[in-house]
């Protein structure tokens, strides 16, 4: 039976920054994942906003530097309007910020190899297989693997769920969620437009959703769409797509004139009523998920990372038991306070801006013309976007945990 320190189950963005920020101590640590550890596979091309701080983090983590230029696409504006009868528009400007940069577009794929990259030159061991249940006693945990036909079991001191909003570890410990569906879902595509404003990305409120435009670099854009009828625009042609797109969108881009594969994401708000079981601690989306309007669920995931590794490292260097639930809880306290305030932040943004009622579209404009006008409004909401809301965790000051 092999035995590790860690065990992190799910090595999407999350689990493998962790593994990557654990890997300089002096820990046996294992990174599970059925797919993930093969990314150069990955059928997932979304692409993320990465606020400066988490940029920070994935520097320091030496992952960053492995992406190439054409994987990063700096936003130096957002432009945000109302366009569901209200007026209201306001521009974050990264110079008016005092940044080079408000945030950062980067591809799910070049980013999770460039994880994989920096953990191939760690003492991380990636093992490929699917939790499959988990016993504990006082002490330690063993975990069931299955991969394929095969299984087997793996014993550690703490098992890490970072396996996603469906999380089987979560269930396997019995943590019950508190879900709340949206009633609609999320539509990526990336489209070439006639007219790129290159470093400029928009947040467009419609009567039904959201719709974010995410520049990637020259004339090609991320479209994420938030719709109730997801599925039918899903089912459209790429004509009729562009269309109904062009209609909702509006024409500050131009033409919109092609759109890669649609995917699709049924949007919930999901939250684990605890994030620490016995031998065992949640992170990223298998503890919170949230509607993607503002571009959090992986910047907050990541502080997620910074502050469980700060929490690990500093049993390591006291000999406590990093393993054990008092020390871990630690570590949910720590958490409480940002994950909270990023979930208010992302649902009032959903919230505010569903309403059809026509005071309420007033109402929602004057808010943005006000931001537009109050610099210091607008330097707060800039500063959660940029992700530099204190206090900062190691990682994002460019120290190791
Ligand atoms: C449309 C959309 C746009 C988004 N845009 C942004 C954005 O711009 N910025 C941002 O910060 N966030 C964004 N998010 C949120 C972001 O995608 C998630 O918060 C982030 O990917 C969560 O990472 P994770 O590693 O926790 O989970 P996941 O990415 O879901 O990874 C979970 C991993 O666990 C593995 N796994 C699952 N089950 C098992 C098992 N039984 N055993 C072992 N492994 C298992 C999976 O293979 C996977 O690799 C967006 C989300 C959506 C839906």
């Amino acid at each position: 039976m092999q035995r590790y320190d860690i065990v992190i189950c799910g090595g999407g963005l999350v689990g493998a920054s962790l593994a990557l920020a654990l890997a300089h101590l002096p820990l046996d640590i294992c990174l599970l994942d059925p797919v993930a550890c093969a990314p150069a596979a990955c059928p997932d091309d979304r692409t993320f906003t990465i606020a400066q701080g988490s940029k920070r983090a994935l520097e320091t983590l030496g992952a960053w530097p492995r992406l190439s230029p054409g994987d990063v696409a700096p936003i130096t504006e957002i432009e945000i309007s109302d366009r569901s009868g209200g007026f209201g528009l306001t521009h974050i400007l990264a110079k008016e910020q005092g940044v080079e940069a408000l945030g950062f577009v980067v591809g799910n794929a070049a980013l999770l190899a460039a994880l994989y990259e920096s953990l191939g030159a760690t003492r991380v061991r990636l093992h490929r297989g699917r939790f499959a249940g988990l016993t504990h006693d006082g002490s330690e945990a063993q975990v069931m693997v299955a991969d394929g036909d095969k299984s087997g079991s793996i014993v550690c001191r703490l098992l890490v769920g970072a396996d996603g909003t469906h999380s089987a570890v979560r269930a396997a410990c019995g943590i019950g969620v508190v879900t709340h569906d949206y009633g609609r879902s999320a539509i990526v595509s990336n489209c070439r437009v006639s007219r790129p404003r290159p470093h400029t990305a928009f947040e467009r409120f419609t009567a039904d959703g959201p719709i974010a435009a995410l520049p990637i670099g020259g004339d090609r854009y991320t479209f994420v769409i938030s719709r109730p009828d997801g599925g039918q625009w899903q089912a459209l042609d790429d004509e009729g797509f562009l269309e109904h797109l062009t209609g909702r969108f509006g024409d500050r881009l131009g033409r919109l004139l092609s759109a890669s594969p649609r995917l699709g994401f049924p949007l919930v708000r999901r939250h684990a009523r605890e994030w620490v079981a016995p031998r065992c601690v949640l992170i990223g989306n298998a503890a919170h998920t949230l509607h993607p309007v503002a571009g959090q669920g992986f910047n907050l995931g990541l502080r997620d990372v910074a502050v469980l590794a700060e929490r690990i490292a500093e049993a390591c260097r006291a000999h406590r038991d990093f393993g054990d639930r008092a020390w871990l809880t630690g570590y949910a306290r720590a958490r409480q306070a940002d994950v909270a305030r990023t979930t208010r932040f992302t649902d009032g943004l959903v919230r505010l801006f569903a309403p059809r009622l026509p005071p309420l579209a007033a109402a929602r404009g004057v808010a943005l013309n006000v931001v537009d006008a109050l610099p210091g409004l607008k330097r707060a909401l800039a500063i959660r976007t940029m992700g530099l809301k204190t206090p900062l965790p190691r990682l994002f000051r460019g120290l190791a945990p």
